[in-house]
């Protein structure tokens, strides 16, 4: 579906980010709920966030990869203010910002917010899980605690 989304409409729809040609897999990705981060086809290291070539090898040839989105806190922060978003009251308390090492990549680091969790157990080493929500009328990814 996201397929047939032109670059043009795929920029309207993030206003709030800067799309570029390296970039667009991974908002595209969005669309469908899937996290896609940019794998070297050469040598099979991850990164993000995306960049034109390979920082390992410098190789050009770049496969946008779904990942699970499993992984742990690494890092987090607890926003008293900041930029007004959907979903996010800061007069209900703090709002955790999270950097997450995702399970399966070479110690790729993504970073979005953990919902549904009282924010004091929003800390270092909480095991997580990829999920969606709606956010500017489009799926926004998001984390849980992860039981188990
Ligand atoms: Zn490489």
């Amino acid at each position: 579906m996201s397929e047939s989304v032109s670059d043009a409409e795929l920029v309207e729809r993030f206003p709030w980010v800067q799309i570029s040609h390296d970039s667009k897999h991974h908002f595209r990705g969005w669309l469908d709920k899937q996290l896609l981060i940019n794998r070297c086809g050469d040598c099979g290291v991850f990164h993000h966030p995306p960049k034109p070539v390979c920082p390992d090898c410098w190789s050009e040839n770049l496969v946008p990869t779904e990942v699970e989105g499993t992984g742990t806190v690494h890092l987090a922060m607890h926003l008293h203010q900041g930029a007004p978003a959907p979903g996010v009251d800061y007069a209900k308390g703090p709002h955790p910002v999270v950097a997450v090492d995702l399970d399966g990549t070479n110690g790729v680091r993504f970073s979005s917010t953990v919902v549904d969790l009282p924010v004091e157990e929003v800390v270092i080493g909480l095991p997580v899980e990829l999920d969606w929500v709606e956010r500017y009328g489009h799926p926004f990814p998001v984390f849980r605690k992860r039981e188990g």
